[in-house]
């Protein structure tokens, strides 16, 4: 067969088992062919086969990974056995990491703490926690930020946020939906007897000895029963280090510039889901030394940090973000956080703790750089202050990068990129915009996102334009004139290095 297919052969007691790729094929399609992927070189997947005649496979493989096949012949019972090995240790895997290193904070369940015991024995159902588990899994896996629970008349609805978009995960039957709130509120310390109003709490998830996951949990009494959603909170979304974030090398210098000088604010803005949190958290974990006294307001801290003193803001027992200020600056602080300058007393605080010898940083929600300068003005804060302490804005937004796996250039006309923003000599013609396709390595032909930024400096100019009262135009023609990028110059610059698509940059800013 090996001569008359002109395929290597192959035998499977010598290869090392272990070493064998996971993950780059679905195990059932593996285990219905019976094949087993050997390895990939470039956009070829080397698998070993007893039949390789066998033109329903090969077209398979190819239509599920996108990859081309090379076909490596095997003896049958062999194969056979690797095959049913490999699934097997799948689902060793998996039960290994619900049931072991995979598990769910112990939570003590004694008769106080359990105000309906009918409903803790009700949820001791096994494929609802397997179900629960699997799904918390899975979002994990595919990098999600949220999972949602979501009750409908006759229907049970599961999706994830991958990216910043929905997708529909699972469909299960609508009977579920009792016992994956209860579930889901017992490992949350939440009221489980309580089904009428809204709640919030936290689980833990450890995966592996060193690596725990924070989960934050709502729940909302919806008409058809709790709608349920679930925020991974990914530490290490807080460490991935400033390179990773997308800012232009200019970008990163001005903002490492304004965040190592000794006092001063600087501003994070941008809507809900920007990246606001991970670009603060990155500049807090650069500024993190044992020297440095670093405390933080938020509301609530979504990732813990070690070394650095987070406080939850608590608005109904009378510790807000101003409250939690002014007892920070008793505390002989460095640099200090709020979560976000929303009122005039939390704005003045912050402003008073930046002139008097502290590096301030915070959020607010403005659509750009130049208008956050024009809020502040309108929340009443007279613009000596403003002037005199803000030294740095950066607006922020997050566009999908383009999976590298599938993209493919796009004949955009020139008209049409002209109007987009590019100018003139941009299209010198050594650069192609590319779209999105989608293969089985992407989510419609996007894999994670990027940042897009507007990083401006309060110059002197600047800030006489603030002094003057001037409105947010004078400052974004004088930032302008300074080098700074518009969010949507930005964007295009991603274009232009294929980062993204034209598509998602003009979706994600406004002209
Ligand atoms: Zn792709």
């Amino acid at each position: 067969m090996s001569t008359a297919f002109a395929a290597p052969l192959l035998d499977l007691d010598a290869i090392d088992l272990p070493r064998l790729p996971k993950g780059l094929l679905d195990a059932k399609i593996c285990s219905d062919y019976r094949i087993v992927v050997l390895s990939k070189r470039n956009n070829r997947l080397m698998v070993a086969t007893a039949d390789p005649a066998d033109q329903q496979a090969a077209e398979k493989i190819k239509f599920a990974t996108q990859l081309g096949v090379d076909w490596v012949i095997a003896e049958y019972d062999k194969l056979s056995k690797l095959v049913e090995s490999q699934s097997t240790t799948a689902n060793e895997a998996m039960d290994n990491i619900v049931g072991g290193d995979f598990e769910f904070d112990d939570i003590p369940i004694d008769a106080q703490d359990a105000p309906d015991k009918n409903a803790v024995s009700e949820v001791d159902d096994a494929p609802v926690v397997k179900f629960l588990h699997k799904m918390l899994l899975d979002a994990f896996n595919m990098r999600a930020s949220d999972l949602h629970f979501e009750p409908y008349e006759h229907t049970y609805r599961v999706r994830f946020r991958v990216d910043g978009e929905l997708r529909e995960i699972a469909s299960p039957p609508i009977a579920i939906k009792d016992k994956l709130a209860s579930r889901i509120k017992v490992i949350s310390r939440m009221d489980i007897s309580e089904k009428r109003v809204p709640q919030d709490g936290r689980m833990k998830l450890k995966v592996g000895p060193e690596r725990v996951i924070d989960f934050r949990v709502s729940t909302l009494p919806t008409l058809f029963g709790e709608k349920i959603v679930i925020r991974i909170l990914d530490p290490s979304s807080a460490k991935v280090g400033i390179d990773a974030l997308g800012y232009e090398p200019e970008e990163k210098e001005r903002l490492l510039s304004a965040i190592s000088r000794p006092y001063g604010m600087v501003l994070v803005t941008g809507p809900t889901g920007s990246g606001k949190t991970v670009s603060l958290y990155t500049c807090l974990n650069l500024l993190n030394k044992p020297g440095i006294n670093i405390s933080t307001a938020e509301d609530p801290s979504e990732i813990n940090l070690p070394g650095v003193n987070q406080v939850n803001v608590n608005e109904k027992a009378g510790l807000t973000f101003a409250a939690a200020l002014k007892a920070f600056l008793r505390q002989d602080p460095d640099v200090i956080m709020v979560g976000e300058i929303r009122d005039l007393e939390t704005a003045d605080i912050s402003i008073k703790a930046a002139q008097t010898g502290h590096m301030v940083l915070s959020t607010l929600h403005t659509n750009d750089a130049p208008t956050t300068l024009t809020r502040m003005m309108n929340m009443g804060i007279p613009t000596f202050n403003i002037a005199s302490s803000v030294i740095l804005i950066t607006a922020q937004r997050l566009a999908r990068r383009l999976c590298p796996n599938c993209k493919t250039t796009l004949d955009v006309p020139r008209k049409a990129l002209l109007g987009a923003g590019f100018k003139a000599e941009d299209l010198d013609g050594t650069w192609t915009p590319y779209k999105a396709v989608g293969c089985s390595a992407c989510n419609n032909g996007y894999k994670g996102r990027v940042g897009i930024y507007q990083v401006m400096p309060i110059t002197e100019e600047i800030q006489r334009i603030i002094l003057k009262g001037g409105s947010a135009l004078d400052i974004a023609q004088q930032a302008t004139r300074e080098g700074v990028r518009s969010l949507r110059e930005s964007g295009l610059l991603k274009v232009r290095q294929g980062m993204t698509s034209l598509e998602e940059v003009l979706s994600v800013t406004n002209e």
